[in-house]
């Protein structure tokens, strides 16, 4: 990926002048070096400050005054932010999004340069009304308040107050369905929002026909900001009739999930209520709000997310950020991820104020490396386009105001709103990019091709200083011992790794790997001696972290099927067990006999194939001379990323695996189906086919 960078253009007050034709701002004559050009616009929670950079200027003060209507002032003048170069990627044009305010209040703004710590002249000052919160107060649901906004965030939202606003929202609104997805330890309901226009579709399938996005706010209890931002915007998108609201809303469903950990906001504490770090527990999913979480991902398959933090370190950026790196994740994924980053939210926070960088920037430390069990990673993993996103903890040096805990916490949930904000109008305009990228993930993921990191990430490159992403988080090559150059076919459980008590968990919630598999939508075939789970599925990357003995945090460490070492080129006959091709090419008709298994990656058959109750058959990225037919499988099958020379008939099957998976092939035929429990899926990867699609295929 290439970064742009502009030109950097330092004008001169005289030029200024000459610019702004005698603005207000320029009615007395400038004193040297005095800031020209202040321009200050408000926006929901904060306000942009902009001015004309002064020559020399190392960098700039921006001061706040509290005043009444007529602009006298009614208290101090603070200064409120301090400007640094490595705050944005156009210096010739400098922002910064003051925040902290209550949004209502009245003030004065004036900025002044300085000169390696030598303050020059103010600026002549600008006024200005600030935003009050979103919705009419006269207007029923507009006029619903959090606890954090009614007490002019002395409070943090409680889970009750949560639960009545949310309910307040859903009963009100048709936009919005609030979705209880699952239930904490101590049993306080994980609620999405699921909001749409004029209504979100019924279900979760038809959800994931709109290409969703997601949210999720808080799931480090006492990284609190990030949620009472989510809850604001929650609001608006239900009831503003504002076009870009509505447009946004007519073609997607924006997900959002406040509080997937409500026992650890309950008690402020990171973890929660058994100290378990859910950020850690994303691929395990252990705990009963993760395992839910990711069954919703299952479920509605958002193709892009953000994942609301804070982060403690006083020095950088108003807003880390950081895409899925861990170099399993498909690289259109990581990507397009970048995009969102680098070219959106680098962009956009220089034209509003905000100052998103990497995470880790400012020498932040080890931060932002490749756990699996990272959602960031988790989500990579499963073909989303998603960010981290952190709040910086504290004011720091750039923000000298934030000693009082409400300007501090504003500041925080303004930010996140802002990002997420920015986040959906990226998704609006960059739809087409972003499902092309999930595409091209997929159809990787189900090829098996290309060496299996356990650990390790991707490095993220510097942007060029002294823009912000000068200090990226720190290079994490996987370690020699972490890799696996021939990827195994599939993965062998016995009957007590897959069905066998577990240990991890809360006691009278633990799960099995079966169905902590199964909530990740994997395909698993049940054989004679025990359960394979095919390598050649959406979700490739994340199979090998789980069920790997080579892993560092797997679930159970299952055997390696490896590719079949000869399997002849002539007619083929699977007659039982399992058979794998990769890279083969077969030349006769192939069989499938029942109880066998067949899976092929890669593979280009001169014949057509025929799979009569079959345990599973897996065909991906492959080539068929001949019509595929498959018909009362018992397992799971997938038919993906093919191309077929005939017509595809899928009849019968009733696969305890999960649903049939029929996407990205090429049919010259008709592909037709029925009498398939569960119906075929095509997970929004559509199949292109010359003849007619029939029955329970008519739509993929
Ligand atoms: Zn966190």
């Amino acid at each position: 990926m290439r970064y742009g960078r502009s030109t950097v253009t330092v004008l001169s007050a005289a030029v200024a002048v000459v610019l702004l034709g005698g603005g207000p701002a320029l009615a007395q004559e400038a004193e040297p070096n005095q800031v020209q050009g202040l321009s200050v616009v408000q926006a929901e929670g904060f306000a942009t400050v902009s001015w004309i950079p002064v020559e020399g200027a190392t960098d700039y003060q921006i001061e706040r005054t509290p005043v009444d209507a007529s602009d006298t002032p009614t208290g101090a003048s603070v200064i409120t932010g301090v400007w640094l170069p490595n705050r944005q990627v156009h210096n010739d044009r400098p922002t910064f999004a003051d925040a902290g305010f209550n949004p209502g209040d009245r003030f004065q703004w004036r900025v002044r340069a300085r000169f390696a710590g030598s303050a020059q002249p103010f600026s002549a000052p600008v006024s200005g009304t600030t935003m009050p919160p979103w919705g009419d107060p006269t207007v029923p649901g507009e006029n619903l308040r959090t606890q954090w906004e009614t007490t002019q965030a002395a409070q943090f939202t409680s889970d009750v107050n949560e639960l009545a606003y949310t309910a307040a929202i859903d009963q009100l609104n048709e936009r919005v369905r609030v979705v209880e997805i699952g239930r904490t330890v101590l049993n306080r309901p994980i609620n999405m929002f699921v909001i749409g226009y004029p209504t979100p579709p019924a279900t979760a399938a038809g959800v994931a026909a709109t290409f969703p996005l997601l949210i999720n706010c808080n799931v480090h209890g006492n990284e609190p900001n990030d949620r009472e931002g989510c809850l604001i915007l929650a609001r608006r998108l239900a009831f503003s009739s504002d076009a870009r609201v509505i447009d946004l809303l007519s073609h997607t469903t924006v997900l959002i999930v406040p509080t997937i950990n409500g026992d650890g906001r309950a008690a402020n504490t990171r973890g929660n209520s058994t100290g378990q770090d859910l950020n850690r527990d994303y691929s395990l999913i252990r705990q009963p709000e993760t395992f839910t979480f990711v069954r919703m991902l299952r479920d509605y398959r958002p193709v892009a997310g953000y994942d609301g933090h804070e982060f403690g370190n006083s020095s950088a950026g108003d807003l880390p950020m950081l895409p899925p790196r861990h170099q399993n994740v498909p690289r259109s994924i990581f990507d397009q991820s970048q995009d969102m980053i680098v070219r959106h939210m680098y962009e956009q926070g220089a034209k509003d104020g905000w100052w998103p960088c990497p995470y880790g920037c400012a020498n932040g430390g080890n931060v932002g490396l490749s756990e699996e069990t990272i959602l960031r990673n988790t989500l990579g993993l499963k073909n989303v386009v998603n960010s981290l996103l952190e709040l910086r903890s504290a004011g720091g040096p750039t923000r000298p105001d934030e000693g009082n805990p409400a300007n501090n916490r504003r500041r925080k949930a303004y930010s996140a709103m802002w990002t997420f904000n920015e986040f959906l109008d990226y998704h609006r305009a960059n739809l087409q990019a972003i499902v092309r990228a999930r595409r091209e993930a997929v159809r990787f993921q189900l090829a098996n091709r290309g060496r299996i990191v356990f650990r390790g990430s991707r490095p993220i490159p510097a942007f060029p200083a002294p823009h912000p992403g000068e200090s990226p988080p720190p290079v994490d090559a996987p370690d020699p011992s972490l890799i696996l150059d021939n990827p195994p076919c599939a993965y062998k459980l016995t009957e007590e790794q897959y069905n066998g008590p577990r240990t991890d968990g809360p006691e009278g919630m633990r799960t099995t790997v079966a169905q902590r598999l199964e909530a990740h939508g994997w395909k698993v075939v049940k054989v004679a001696d025990g359960y394979i789970v095919p390598m050649t599925q959406p979700e490739r990357g994340l199979i090998p972290l789980l069920l790997d003995a080579q892993a560092v945090e797997e679930l159970v460490g299952a055997e390696r099927l490896l590719p079949t070492s000869n399997p002849g080129s002539g007619p083929l006959v699977v007659s039982s067990g399992v058979t794998c091709l990769v890279g083969r090419s077969v030349r006769g008709p192939v069989t499938v006999l029942p109880g066998a298994t067949l899976i092929a990656a890669g593979t280009s058959f001169g014949g057509p194939v025929r799979a009569t109750g079959a345990a599973g058959v897996f065909l991906t990225n492959s080539t068929v001379r001949g019509p595929v037919s498959i018909s009362t499988t018992t397992g799971a099958a997938v038919i993906a990323a093919t191309a077929v020379n005939g017509s595809v008939q899928l009849s019968n099957n009733r696969t305890t695996g999960g649903a049939i998976l029929v996407a990205g092939n090429t049919v010259a035929g008709a592909l037709r189906c029925n009498g398939n429990t569960p119906d075929p899926v095509n997970i929004e990867i559509a199949n292109a086919v010359t003849g007619p699609r029939t029955g329970q295929c008519a739509g993929l």
